[in-house]
């Protein structure tokens, strides 16, 4: 708990506009998992009440069902990514008035340049094979 409301103090004191949590671990991250929650629900719970005090709202980076409950359930006006979500938890965003931040272009963005990097990749090594190639046959 106390974890949680130091963490929402220190926003505090830099006059941020939105407490933004990691309600659950990240997608990409190597060593947390999206699907596990981040902080209890208590501790979720008092992020939220300390940030409404302060007249700020708390944006819940969600991955998995979990978390975005929990974050639901606390009070977080949003739902960041919602990678995991299913129709149970849209009824209970619809019921909480909370809205949802999907980020599915930030993966199409970063597929995109894997595969642009990938396809940089092979080019560079068949033109190195070449040079290799016709390097040996001098
Ligand atoms: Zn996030």
């Amino acid at each position: 708990m106390i974890r949680a409301l130091l963490t929402t103090c220190r926003f505090d004191s830099r006059n941020a506009d939105v407490i933004k949590v990691m309600a659950t671990g990240g997608v990409l991250s190597k060593y947390d998992n999206p699907h596990h929650q981040e902080f209890t629900n208590d501790e979720l719970s008092a992020i939220v009440h300390e940030a409404s005090m302060k007249g700020r709202a708390v944006a819940a980076h969600c991955h998995g069902e979990a978390g975005i409950r929990a974050a639901l359930e606390a009070g977080a006006l949003t739902v960041e990514h919602a990678t995991y979500l299913t129709e149970d938890l849209c009824d209970l965003m619809v019921a909480k008035g909370a809205l949802l931040v999907p980020t599915l272009y930030v993966v199409r963005r970063l597929l995109e340049g894997i595969i642009g990097h990938v396809r940089h990749l092979l080019s560079l090594c068949r033109s190195l094979t070449h040079s290799h190639t016709h390097t040996r046959a001098i």
